[in-house]
């Protein structure tokens, strides 16, 4: 029994648990039938103490770990000092995280805000007012170009260029100024480039939600070039990509070989106009976006035209920064890059041991296995991650026949290896039923 609930003497019952949730709480979610109630490093625990390896760390967000003593430390401190002024008023925070999250990126300016759909939205809203008064577009005439197969999070605007059915139906009317183009499509970009209206290019480098698809070498290095040819603005979400998941800081750093264990940014950095951060932003301890972005940008926002009671608060800024820093001093980047190499090898032979399985593909922590079963109904990797559940493994399916494996980057090689054996074992069990 976890120690919370032993030291309460509560007698548990996750079926109770359950059932309450499920009466009270909207149903948005599809939770698998665990309930946890603590976290450790790459661990999560059950209310019956039972241990699992998380390979979703929260959709990416626990890049550093459950529960991180540093940021537990960091953000437990700031909470008895100051948690919030509002922007009303300065506070002794903001400049100096500011500061270190800008030149760490390499931008000239920083706008806090909180979840990662808000910071999509405000990056949506830079490029609107760029294009107004930049680019000299007509009135309400601005366009952002997007990708088939996108996730950029659930507000209205953002679901109205979502080309997942189920988030967008019934929510309309559809938010208008967005053109959908195929992803890793180089040919459809530089058309939709030509209209004089458009003002941005929004997209991520590698597409989490979508299954982990992942772009042609050059797709990035080519958008790059076409954006500046075309003086649009290049959005990169790397909420889901960036701090470290893909194997290097972020996901425009494309195939990372760098001598420096990534403690700084490489040659091979694309540096987009507007970088947007979220998640591991705060190790999971405390909700944290960010978009970045150069001052003749940033600038286009006055005081009035954009805000958030909460971004940029004294809490945030101090798990960001220590978040920010843990991923540097426990050399996270290098870690996901040969863990995440491990588990694609282990998992290549499961592809070839299993022909229900199709193929195994990712970068860095950020992988998928893809089950044959794209034209059944019925989802299958559900009732694998059911099976995965079984052995001690927490993982979520995207879509009916992938499942994403995403673990906290501070897993050890001996944990990897005792993690893929596990994986194993469900996989033959699976097999069995199916
Ligand atoms: N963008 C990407 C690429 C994401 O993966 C997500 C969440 O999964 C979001 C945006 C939305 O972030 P949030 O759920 O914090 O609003």
């Amino acid at each position: 029994m976890s120690e919370s609930n032993k030291e309460r003497g509560k007698k548990i019952d996750p079926h109770a648990i359950i059932r309450q949730t499920t009466r009270y709480i909207a149903q948005n979610y599809d939770s698998l039938p665990v309930v946890l109630s603590r976290g450790e490093g790459p661990f999560l625990y059950d209310v019956e103490g039972r241990q699992y390896f998380d390979f979703l760390s929260a959709y990416s967000a626990v890049n550093q770990g459950h529960v991180h003593p540093e940021i537990r430390d960091a953000l437990m401190d700031q909470v008895s000092r100051l948690s919030l002024v509002s922007r009303a008023f300065h506070h002794d925070l903001l400049g100096e995280s500011a500061a270190f999250i800008s030149n760490l990126f390499e931008y000239e300016k920083v706008l806090m805000m909180n979840t990662g759909a808000e910071a999509v939205e405000t990056a949506l809203k830079l490029a609107r007012k760029w294009g107004y008064e930049y680019k000299k577009i007509p009135e309400n005439q601005v366009r952002i170009i997007v990708c088939q197969g996108n996730f950029h999070g659930r507000t209205s605007t953002i679901v109205s260029f979502s080309t997942d059915k189920l988030a967008r139906t019934r929510f309309g009317p559809p938010m208008p100024g967005f053109e959908i183009i195929p992803y890793d499509d180089i040919p459809s970009l530089e058309k939709s480039l030509k209209h004089p209206h458009v003002a941005a290019f929004l997209v991520e480098p590698i597409q989490g939600e979508a299954g982990v698809c992942i772009p042609s070498d050059d797709y990035l290095s080519k958008v790059a070039t076409l954006c500046k040819k075309h003086q649009v603005l290049w959005i990169a979400d790397e909420i889901q990509t960036g701090l470290g998941r893909v194997g290097s800081w972020l996901g425009v750093c494309g195939h990372c070989t760098c001598q420096y264990s990534c403690q700084r940014l490489t040659e091979s950095y694309l540096r987009p106009d507007l970088l947007v951060l979220g998640k591991a932003l705060s190790g999971g301890m405390y909700p944290i976006s960010a978009v970045l972005a150069d001052a003749h940008l940033m600038d286009v926002l006055s005081p009035g035209t954009h805000g958030s009671t909460f971004g940029g608060n004294p809490i945030a800024c101090r798990v960001a920064r220590t978040a920010l820093e843990v991923i540097k001093k426990e050399n996270l980047i290098k870690k996901a890059r040969e863990r995440g190499s491990y588990f694609r090898e282990r998992m290549q032979k499961m592809v070839h041991k299993h022909e229900f399985l199709k193929e195994v593909r990712g970068r860095g922590l950020l992988n998928a296995l893809v089950l044959q079963n794209e034209q059944v109904e019925e989802n299958l990797a559900y009732k694998l991650c059911l099976s995965l559940k079984e052995q001690g493994i927490l993982a979520k399916d995207t879509r009916k026949n992938i499942i994403r494996f995403a673990p906290p980057l501070v897993i050890s090689q001996e944990q990897m290896i005792e993690a893929c054996d596990r994986i194993a074992k469900a996989l033959r069990s699976f097999q069995k039923l199916i």
